[in-house]
């Protein structure tokens, strides 16, 4: 079997072929750093994850870049509102956002390059498209890039030029008229009074949107990579512009599959702080383990809308529940068994589990449905519990739970509970949350308690000391 991409270039399925065997070149868009991340930017770092997860279990190395944007108009003003640097805001969100993908299991980037560190590539490639003719500097030292000068332009949206230039005037705002073109975007833009500029060779100022992906792609990865992926909506204008930069400037194609996540809506409408269903992920932190979040989103294909909702939520958290407890019976199973080696009965039960397997790879080969290879994952679990009992031998309930383990760890699902921590371990640290907090290293303490809370122990602070408890 080979794995089959859904690639929205082609607008089809198409075999997976490296570009170097052995070797996976990934980027993915990462969020814009201002705010909490919510439930639809957790999407396609679930998915794109899950997707790396399973290039890696088929022997793949994966090379997994995914971008902060630290430089925005919402990050300006958020700095402007609390009267810090843009720094400020950025550095503390993208702590927070690291936090919950940890909760999420999403597996570390190979690298998360920030915009602000990498503006000397982005000068770099914008002069190369001065040089040439792809791109022209207005009176004021904005930068543009001449859309019309890259003949593939829509070619991933699958728009027309002209149909664009149309649906486009409107769209015209004050400013825009020193363009050659309505279709031309951004690269560089002068700086305005207040906010964070950069050196270069056309105006103070900072780049546009689209370049930062294009720099990083080339930088981090190569000229051309294999999987470049994000939410379904920037395939417009954001995907369609970076290609138009990097191939451009670079003269290859720049990835050969492009991949797509449908939204996530809630209760069957648009996610949006006005209509008042908006949810970030500590949010739903507070109510669920975020496996449970991250069971949810792969049970559904994720080119297909998702919706989220309690019931679906709770249903998630039963379905994971169910998994779980197949684990941890075995593993007790396992802890009581007698010793000596597996029977040839067991060695044929545990035959029969290939199929299983083989029908999860199959899903996930058939452009990643997680929803049917989470199936395949309820047929092994329910084979499991069926064929086990305090009858078998310690080596064949260990090898049955390794099989399922095999499975979730693709999906990123954590099925082991980790040992509790040993009261003296808490106590200790509480100690020395306490000692951090007399030498008012505040920042210190909160790690503390937060590294406690992680693992399900919760602390309240009461006038007779510290009672902490298991959640
Ligand atoms: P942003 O910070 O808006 O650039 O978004 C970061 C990532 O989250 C992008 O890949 C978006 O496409 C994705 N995204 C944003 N909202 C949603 C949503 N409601 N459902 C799925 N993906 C989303
Ligand atoms: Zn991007």
């Amino acid at each position: 079997m080979s794995i089959q991409i859904y690639n929205t270039l082609s607008k089809r399925k198409e075999e997976f072929k490296p570009l170097e065997p052995g070797k996976v070149k990934m980027y993915v868009c990462g969020p814009t750093v201002y705010n909490l991340i919510h439930i639809g930017n957790a999407r396609p770092m679930i998915v794109f994850d899950t997707v790396r997860r399973y290039m890696e279990y088929k022997g793949y190395e994966v090379n997994y870049v995914s971008n902060f944007t630290d430089v925005d108009d919402k990050i300006i003003k958020k700095a402007n509102e609390e009267g810090v640097e843009p720094g400020v805001i950025s550095e503390r969100y993208i702590a927070e956002c690291k936090k919950d993908m940890e909760g999420m299991n999403i597996k570390p980037a190979t690298k998360n390059p920030k915009a602000t560190e990498e503006i000397g590539g982005m000068l770099d490639m914008i002069q190369t498209l001065i040089d040439k003719g792809h791109a022209y500097v207005a009176a004021d030292g904005t930068v543009y890039f001449r859309t019309r000068s890259f003949k593939d332009y829509g070619k991933l949206s699958h728009k027309n030029l002209d149909d664009l230039q149309g649906g486009n005037r409107s769209l015209l705002v004050s400013g825009e008229d020193q363009k050659e073109d309505p279709l031309d975007f951004v690269l560089w833009k002068p700086k305005k009074e207040g906010e964070p500029y950069w050196e270069s060779p056309w105006s103070e100022g900072r780049p546009g949107w689209h370049i930062e992906c294009s720099v990083m792609s080339k930088k981090y990865l190569a000229d051309e990579i294999d999987i470049h992926a994000g939410g379904e909506d920037l395939i417009f204008p954001h995907h369609e512009n970076e290609i138009a930069q990097s191939e451009a400037a670079n003269g290859v194609p720049f990835a050969k599959y492009w991949m797509h996540n449908a939204f996530l809506n809630i209760d069957n409408k648009k996610m949006s702080k006005s209509l008042g269903n908006f949810f970030t992920v500590r949010d739903i932190s507070k109510e669920y383990d975020l496996q449970v979040l991250r069971f949810f989103m792969l049970s559904a294909h994720y080119r297909n809308p998702i919706n989220f909702s309690h019931d679906l939520m709770e249903s998630a958290k039963n379905g994971l529940d169910r998994i779980v407890t197949a684990v941890g019976n075995l593993t007790h199973l396992a802890e009581n068994a007698q010793a000596g080696a597996m029977t040839d009965e067991e060695k044929a039960l545990l035959e029969k589990t290939a199929e299983m397997t083989a029908k999860f790879e199959a899903a996930m080969e058939d452009d990643f449905n997680t929803a049917d290879a989470i199936a395949a994952v309820f047929e092994l679990v329910k084979f499991a519990n069926s064929n086990s009992s305090a009858g078998n031998t310690a080596e064949y309930l260990n090898a049955l739970k390794a099989k399922i383990t095999a499975l979730t760890d693709v999906l990123g699902l954590i099925t082991e509970k980790e040992a509790e921590m040993l009261d003296e371990e808490i106590e200790n640290l509480i100690a020395q949350r306490q000692q951090a907090r007399k030498d008012r290293d505040f920042a210190k303490a909160d790690e503390i308690r937060d590294t406690l809370l992680a693992k399900g122990i919760v602390l309240e602070d009461t006038r007779e000391g510290v009672r902490w408890k298991r959640a």
